[in-house]
């Protein structure tokens, strides 16, 4: 119940309730928790536009309560041309760079940061250990400067099994693993829900042996519905991936699918011990 603090009958009277309502607001003041009131920062690491929708809910929830939740695409996702008519390469990097822009803007996130390189090739830079050390160092710049406290990113098998994913979720890993200066140790793996693999393509359905155990997504992340809607309007943006017939369908999957909160998985557990059997 709130205190009153206003005028009283006699001046005493009102001196005491002035002293009251002081001593109360100081005690409100110092009892704030820390983590509240520091900034905190949010790096989504990913491999192409619209990879942001296995999290949007949970982006736009932090991005609303404050945290700088910022969106880095390694890719310049010129490959992604199944669903548009505009030519693959430079003019689709270009309007997948502008629909990157309008989903961040949706979800309340920085402008993205878009790393331009070569869509669908990242799975073969293992080829060429240069371009992997090339990749990494530049994630890793990004890092070092925008300097998060969490990171959210694929898991190993890259959400759907893309190369590209897989790749990306490998170097974060190895950045989080190495204790690369600027990268922080709170880092989570992203999934698809089988739901909304199956909505995604009702054809084949979720590829086998992909999908997370439900009982490794440990940590859940609970939305509201103004979050959902903000992941909406985000994939909305992504007019050169998802027909417009074909959102609603998705929408109403990933509401099902997630049921309220957004599950991932920790990347590194805090067990120790001295067998790898006990
Ligand atoms: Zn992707």
């Amino acid at each position: 119940m709130a205190t009153r603090c206003s005028s009283g009958a006699t001046t005493i009277t009102a001196l005491r309730r002035v002293l009251v309502c002081l001593a109360a607001s100081t005690v409100l003041s110092v009892t704030v928790p820390a983590e509240q009131t520091a900034p905190r920062t949010l790096a989504a690491v990913f491999a192409h536009p619209d990879d942001e929708g296995a999290a949007s809910p949970i982006l736009a929830r932090y991005a609303r309560e404050g945290v700088k939740v910022h969106l880095l695409i390694v890719t310049d996702g010129a490959a992604g041309g199944q669903q548009t008519t505009i030519p693959r390469g430079p003019e689709l990097a270009k309007a997948r760079a502008e629909e990157a822009r309008c989903s961040a803007d949706a979800l309340g996130a920085q402008p993205p940061i878009l790393l331009g390189f070569p869509d669908g090739q990242l799975g073969s830079y293992a080829d060429e250990p240069t371009r992997l050390f090339r990749v990494t160092q530049r994630l890793h710049e990004e890092l070092q400067r925008i300097r998060p406290d969490a990171l959210l990113t694929w898991g190993p098998d890259g959400g759907t099994g893309h190369p590209d994913h897989r790749l990306v979720s490998a170097l974060v890993t190895q950045l989080v693993r190495t204790g690369a200066p600027g990268v922080p140790e709170r880092l989570f793996y992203v999934s698809l829900p089988a739901e909304l693999m199956r909505a995604a393509n009702p054809g084949r359905g979720e590829p086998p042996l992909l999908i997370p155990q439900a009982r490794h997504l440990t940590v859940r992340i609970p939305f509201t519905a103004a979050d959902l809607e903000a992941g909406r309007r985000s994939l909305a943006c992504h007019k050169t991936q998802f027909p417009a017939n074909a959102l609603t369908g998705l929408a109403e999957a990933a509401k099902q699918a997630w049921n309220g909160a957004v599950a991932v998985m920790p990347a590194s557990g805090s067990g120790a011990g001295s067998d790898l059997f006990r």
